[in-house]
């Protein structure tokens, strides 16, 4: 395992990947297509369950076409439907698209976060589940790097790009 050619995923590795994302009807939810390959520090969660759990034991130039369930990645729906809520009882500064969160605090005083699921005229849908919860997702994956994280990485629990010196939070 000390020859770096042989390197496959695993815990203490970082895996750089491009993927499409897609649902059961075949529509592409995301992709890394025109972006850089993804990058993530194995065995610290940066990823859905399902998708790490598979992607362990690949080297360079693997494909892959995952199925993950709801259990393994977002979870399923749980709690009350979206909630319908009028565009004034939002801060004005706030950025009223479909994908943004929203942090609000519930009658007891706990912080959560909710996103905004739709927007139809005068209103606004917010929902305490991610938008991915109770999908089956769809990957379509190349790994197209792998190697061991630097020390940092290790520390800080997430990947630092491709050569370990980008660092993004
Ligand atoms: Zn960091």
């Amino acid at each position: 395992m000390s020859d770096e050619a042989a390197a496959v995923l695993g815990d203490g590795m970082v895996g750089l990947f491009h993927y499409t994302l897609t649902d059961d009807d075949g529509a592409v939810l995301d992709s890394s297509d025109g972006r850089e390959p993804l990058a993530y520090l194995h065995g610290h969660s940066n990823i859905i369950p399902g998708l790490e759990k598979q992607l362990a034991g690949l080297a360079v130039g693997a494909k892959l076409r995952a199925t993950i369930p709801p259990a393994e990645a977002y979870g399923e729906r749980s709690g009350p439907e979206a909630q319908r809520v009028h565009r004034r009882d939002f801060p004005k500064d706030l950025d009223i698209v479909v994908g943004a969160t929203v942090g609000v605090r519930t009658p007891d005083g706990q912080q959560m976060t909710l996103w905004i699921t739709k927007t139809e005229g005068a209103w606004v849908w917010l929902d305490a589940n991610h938008p991915m919860a109770g999908k089956t997702l769809h990957f379509d994956v190349e790994v197209v790097g792998c190697r061991p994280a630097t020390q940092d990485e290790q520390r800080h629990g997430h990947a630092h790009g491709p050569d370990g010196h980008h660092h993004h939070h």
